[in-house]
Formats: C-alpha cells, structure tokens, sequence
C-alpha cells in the first residue's frame, strides 16, 4: 500500500521577490476563490480517477505564500482531502507562511484545522540583506510569528535562512544564524542562494549593479552554518536541512520532504505542481488562470476501465514522463544520497529493485569512495563530509 505525500501549490504572493523564480505572481490574489475551488476539485478526480484508496501520511501547503490564503479557504481544502483520502491520524500537515502575513488569531484558527507545522520564510535578520532580497518583512515578524504560533499551539516551526548573498559576510550571517536560534524553532532549513535566469537579481548582476556571489564565501558559510547548528543542538539529516531531536517523538525532520528524498510516491495538486506516482512523474499548467479553467471542465464520472493507466493525470497535467525502472533506481541514489545520515541502504534497495546496489553502481561508487566523496556506514552509502559539498558532482554519476 502507497502512502502518499500531498503536495498542494499556492501561487500568490504579494510582491515578488527578486531572487524568485518559483511558480509565483503578485497581483492575482483575486483569482484566489476560484483557484482553491479548482484545487478541491483536483482532489476529487484524483480520488474518483483510482480505484483504491488514497492513505495520506502528509500535506503541505507550499507556495508562493499559502499564508494569503484566509482560514476560510485553508478548511475547505482540507475539508475536501478528509472526505475523499483516507489522511492518517499522525500526518503532518505544514503550511509556508511569510513572516508580516500572520497574526495570532490565523494561527489559532489554522491549528484548530490541524495545520501542526509552520514553515516561516525568514531569509535574514538583516535589514540591509532584507530588502536587497526584495522580502516584505522585517525581523520582528519573524520573532512575532514563531511566538504565535506557539501561542496557538503549534510547536513544529521551521525557519528558512539564505546564505552566499551579494555583499553578506560572514559575520553577518552568523548574527543572522544566532539571532535565529535565539527563537529555537524545531527545525532549520539553509539556502545557498542561485542566481535563477530571467530574475531580477540576476540581471543586476550581470550588468555590474550588484556584486556577484562568491562560491568561495558560501562554501565557508555553509560550513560555518553546519558547526552552529551542530553546537546549537540540530542535527544535520539532509544537505540543506537540521532538526531537533525530541524525546518521545525523535527527529523533528520534514516528514513531507522525506517523502521526496526517499523516492516515494506524493501527489501535486495545484499550478505546476509535480507528482509521483504509479511510475509516472507528472506536472500541471503553470498559469493559475489556465489551471483554473482546465480543470473547470472536469468530470468526476469516467470510465473504470481508464483507471490504472492514467492516474496521477488530471486535467491540469501538462506534462508526463514515464519512469523506468533505471531511471527509478538512478533516483534513488541521486535523492537518498541527500540524507547525509540515511544515505542509501542496501537492505532498502535490494527490497525494492530485487537487485544489489553495487551489481548496478559498482564502478561509480568505487570511484566516488577514491575520491573521498562517499563512505560506507555498515550497509548504508552516505556522502562524507567533504561529499555534503559537492553533491551535485556525485549526483550526476547515477545518471
Ligand atoms: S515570497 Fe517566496 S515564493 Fe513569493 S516571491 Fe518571495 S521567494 Fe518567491
């Protein structure tokens, strides 16, 4: 039986950061009622469009801002997921706040809807890099909303910090690391900034208005971010992630983004969300206005017999590839790999492909292992310490 992570994608914000190039617009929040009519009506089909039952083991409201949404809103959705998936009692439902969107009467609403994660934005404690990043809100909302949050509460918090910004010293980014862990979420996720094509920031960059970041800074900090969490009391799971360890319920990780690390199944509604599942990776329309008029036109009644061949595809799907069974085991190792703890098992992959790991990646792995990039813990391949720095140079090797 597949347990299913929901992903559902909520393309608004206010004012578009100019390092973004997610799936996100600024101005259109007055399609919202419309397009969260069209995501439960994603949810319908996808329920109608199998003939099992679909278990949940997570949501997450991931954006853009899923923060804009009003409660009202937010209890529909989840209205809907509850009438038609079967949601285990223990899921973790997170929602992507922006600090400066929230107030303490939301927040008490969201935990009384179950949202029991809070994901905050946060970026920097600085000003100066604040507003370079074009972010609309301030320090003191972040301090104002992780306090909320656990006023209504909700105790899972994670902040995201950025790192390897035009002009950010080092020194800078270790205020912004401290002035975080002051807040003592349970959970931290550290960003490198990209400078994505076609943004703002990369624009600027390239006609010499904004210093280029400098790779050599953002491998320091990286590092110097992984020794103050480990001194702070997180422990490192995932490249770019850190959680606390709490007794009785364990490391708090992101049970939702587990999901994509280890290659398992999860479900994408809303525009341009990807999904996972029954060997399809697949993704919707990007345009809120298009993926709200595609799936206007669906029709809850088809066909059974058209069942297992087509789901996860809905009206939305623009796009569709197939997963074989390389490309599967490819994935694996490129996602597991992530978990700098967990790595890849061999136990785990054996059960799953019916095939030893080093029968399929025997070459790459000695040589990855030569190179000092990957270590063997027992039956568990991981990335050594120096690997967690060149990851992308060892992922490529299982594709
Ligand atoms: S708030 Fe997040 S999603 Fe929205 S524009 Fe800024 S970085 Fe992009």
């Amino acid at each position: 039986m597949d347990e299913y992570g929901l992903y559902l994608h909520i393309p608004f914000c206010q004012h578009r950061c100019a390092y973004c190039d997610f799936n996100t617009y600024a101005g259109l929040e007055h399609l919202i009622t419309e397009y969260v009519e069209a995501l439960c009506r994603e949810v319908k089909y996808l329920s109608a469009y199998t003939q099992d039952q679909i278990f949940v083991r997570t949501i997450f409201f991931g954006g853009g801002t899923p923060s804009l949404l009003p409660e009202q809103q937010v209890e529909k959705i989840l209205a809907n997921i509850h009438d038609r998936f079967v949601v285990s009692a223990a899921a973790e439902i997170t929602l992507e706040a922006n600090p400066g969107t929230v107030n303490l009467a939301y927040l008490r609403n969201l935990s009384s809807l179950g949202i029991n994660r809070l994901s905050f934005g946060m970026q920097s404690a600085h000003f100066a890099e604040l507003q370079m990043l074009e972010r609309t809100h301030g320090n003191v909302d972040v301090v104002n909303g992780v306090q909320w949050a656990r006023m209504a509460g909700i105790e899972n918090i994670n902040l995201d910090l950025m790192f390897g910004l035009p002009d950010q010293s080092v020194e800078t980014w270790e205020k912004s690391l401290r002035m975080a862990c002051k807040l003592e979420p349970s959970h931290f996720s550290l960003y490198a900034l990209t400078l994505e094509h076609g943004t703002p920031m990369q624009a600027w960059v390239a006609r010499g208005l904004m210093s280029k970041p400098d790779s050599d800074v953002a491998a320091e900090m990286y590092e110097l971010g992984s020794e103050f969490m480990q001194t702070h009391g997180y422990q490192q799971y995932e490249i770019s992630n850190w959680a606390k360890w709490e007794e009785g319920k364990g490391l708090l990780s992101c049970q939702h983004n587990l999901q994509y690390w280890r290659n398992l199944a999860y479900l994408g509604l809303g525009a341009g969300a990807h999904g996972y599942a029954n060997n399809m990776r697949v993704a919707n329309v990007l345009a809120p206005a298009q993926y709200i008029s595609k799936m206007s036109l669906s029709n809850e009644r088809r066909n059974p017999a058209d069942v297992p061949q087509d789901f996860p595809k809905t009206p939305a799907t623009s796009n569709i590839n197939p997963v074989n069974k390389e490309t599967e085991m490819g994935e694996t190792m490129m996602m597991g790999l992530r978990l700098v703890q967990e790595g890849v098992s061999q136990e785990t992959f054996f059960n799953r492909f019916g095939v030893a790991l080093v029968d399929v990646y025997g070459p790459e792995i000695k040589i990855l292992l030569q190179q000092g990039l990957l270590e063997w813990q027992g039956d568990i391949l991981r990335l050594t310490a120096h690997g967690r720095l060149l990851g992308n140079q060892v992922f490529l090797k299982f594709i």
